[in-house]
């Protein structure tokens, strides 16, 4: 089948974040680029197109945000505390949240390069604002920022590649929907393009080079279980639907050589009532972030997760991977009074799964799916255990600890004495899987002994190396952006020679 896509020196495939900063950055060096996306075009933009937003990047000083977000400007800075995010507690981070196994290099050129990627973005029309709503409190009256993050993309996924299409379609960039990437051209030492499956059958499209920017395979029930183990071929799937592994499949193929923590992945606690795939119209709403101010039992009745262990942009990702362990997968978040008015706006949309009553035995016959008495004696064991004397403050490590639990709670450990109480059913959602390609700091696609296979490149989820065992929120999109640049502008030089 003849396919119309000719004389392209730079072949991208996928139309999410990745793909699309491979896209631009390889068109500013000059090259003839095309994308082509296995969605059709209402379902376009992968995972990218469901994210709030967060975008992680290293500051040192408030004129560094108000470049990235000039709005910023309009806004009483006195009533604000960003704090700073420097590129060692950035790195040291990401270290701590993989247990070390970070590629330390590709990790160094995340760090240094997040916040150039964030202004070049923004030079293609990406808005960043403030995420008051999302990763601060306030506290008196200053709103205090916590976790690292101080800026969103506005809009989220949406926006994010609504500016990204508008920026590819201005420089003659198109994306081919519908059009599934199913396997590589492999020439003489060298990626000469792919073959494709279309409605009208398969074909091939010769490039000179190749970007891989397909995404993870959580969007494949059977890889999940292959790869993740038992019952993660029973998670919701957050996001999209089309991200099937097939690009990590036929990397492989072709000699590629794999990295990264195979048998991990992002998850995080999402409404166990919520569709098997991600919806667009409600983004990433199904989430249920706010478990550090309460507590989270499951069918037998018990906690199984220190809540308070930190800033849930820190334990979000680990923590969904604690529910696939869970009988039936289900827990609740229960919470009182006290700690309502800091509900993130995901607890207050529509649909939820949630149930409220005015006293904790009420509320153990309405939990679904948990056993009433087991329940009940976790609440009072934890309501009955020992703390300091000291303020709750959720915008600091407060050291409101428990203690004498089988699992004690490290902050935030507000005794549950304030009706009517609210319970959010939770189930486990993946996001994105860790395990990925090997690439160069150039983002080529490594073979077994190290070497770049000519023509092809890899950027956003399908790199490895960059997350094991936990992932801090917003470095999914800088990421993708830090090696979709590298990629597209490596893939350019490759094939302009
Ligand atoms: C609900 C949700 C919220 C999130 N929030 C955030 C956040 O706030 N901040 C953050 O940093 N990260 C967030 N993430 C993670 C983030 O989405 C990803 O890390 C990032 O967007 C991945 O970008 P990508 O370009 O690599 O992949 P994707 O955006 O998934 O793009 C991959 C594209 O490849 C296409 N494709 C797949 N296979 C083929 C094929 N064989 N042929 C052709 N095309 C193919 C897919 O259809 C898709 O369009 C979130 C994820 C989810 C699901």
């Amino acid at each position: 089948m003849k396919i119309n896509i000719e004389d392209v020196d730079v072949l991208v495939v996928g139309a999410g974040n990745a793909a699309s900063c491979a896209a631009l950055s390889a068109r500013e060096a000059g090259a003839r680029v095309a994308m082509i996306e296995t969605a059709p075009e209402e379902a376009r933009g992968g995972n990218s197109a469901y994210t709030g937003g967060a975008f992680r990047f290293p500051f040192t000083s408030v004129e560094q945000l108000l470049e990235l977000s000039p709005d910023l400007a309009e806004m009483d800075l006195s009533k604000i505390d960003f704090g700073t995010y420097p590129k060692e507690q950035y790195f040291s981070d990401v270290a701590e949240w993989t247990e070390y196994r970070c590629d330390p290099v590709l990790t160094e050129i995340l760090v240094d390069n997040s916040y150039q990627a964030g202004l070049w973005l923004r030079g293609h029309g990406v808005r960043f604002q403030p995420a008051f709503g999302r990763v601060a409190f306030k506290v008196g009256d200053t709103f205090r920022f916590w976790g690292g993050l101080a800026c969103h993309i506005w809009g989220g996924g949406e926006e994010l590649l609504r500016a990204q299409y508008k920026a590819l379609e201005k420089a003659g960039v198109k994306v081919n929907y519908n059009t599934t990437c199913v396997g590589l051209l492999e020439g003489d030492g060298q990626i000469e393009g792919v073959k494709v499956r279309t409605a009208d059958g398969v074909g091939e499209i010769r490039a000179k080079a190749v970007v891989l920017a397909c995404g993870g395979f959580e969007s494949s029930p059977e890889m999940r279980a292959r790869y993740l183990g038992p019952n993660w071929d029973l998670v919701k799937v957050r996001g999209t639907r089309y991200n099937t592994g097939r690009g990590h499949q036929m990397a492989i193929e072709a000699g590629a050589a794999v990295t990264g923590h195979w048998s991990g992945a992002h998850a995080c606690q999402w409404d166990m009532n919520a569709p098997p795939y991600g919806d667009l119209s409600i983004g990433d709403k199904f989430q249920k972030h706010n478990y550090p101010l309460g507590i989270v039992v499951n069918a037998r009745g018990e906690r199984f997760i220190d809540e308070g262990l930190d800033f849930h942009v820190l334990t979000y990702a680990k923590y969904g991977q604690e529910m696939v362990k869970q009988p039936g997968l289900i827990a609740w978040q229960v919470f009182d009074q006290k700690v309502t008015k800091y509900f993130r706006d995901e607890y207050r949309m529509r649909p939820v799964t949630k149930e409220t009553a005015d006293t904790l035995e009420e509320l153990a016959t309405k939990l679904a799916g948990v056993d009433p008495e087991g329940f009940l004696k976790t609440v009072r064991e934890y309501n009955a255990a020992p703390r300091p004397d000291v303020p709750f403050d959720p915008s600091v490590h407060d050291g409101l600890k428990t203690s004498g639990l089988a699992i004690d709670k490290t902050n935030w450990a507000n005794r549950l004495d304030s009706p009517p109480y609210e319970a959010f059913g939770v189930t486990a959602g993946i996001t994105f899987t860790f395990g990925g390609l090997k690439i160069s700091t150039e983002a080529e696609v490594e073979d077994a002994s190290g070497k770049p296979i000519k023509g092809l490149f890899a950027a956003g989820e399908i790199v490895g190396g960059l997350y094991y065992h936990n992932y801090g929120a917003g470095t999914g999109l800088a990421a993708g952006a830090v090696f979709g640049r590298i990629a597209g502008a490596s893939a350019a030089r490759l094939a302009r020679g």
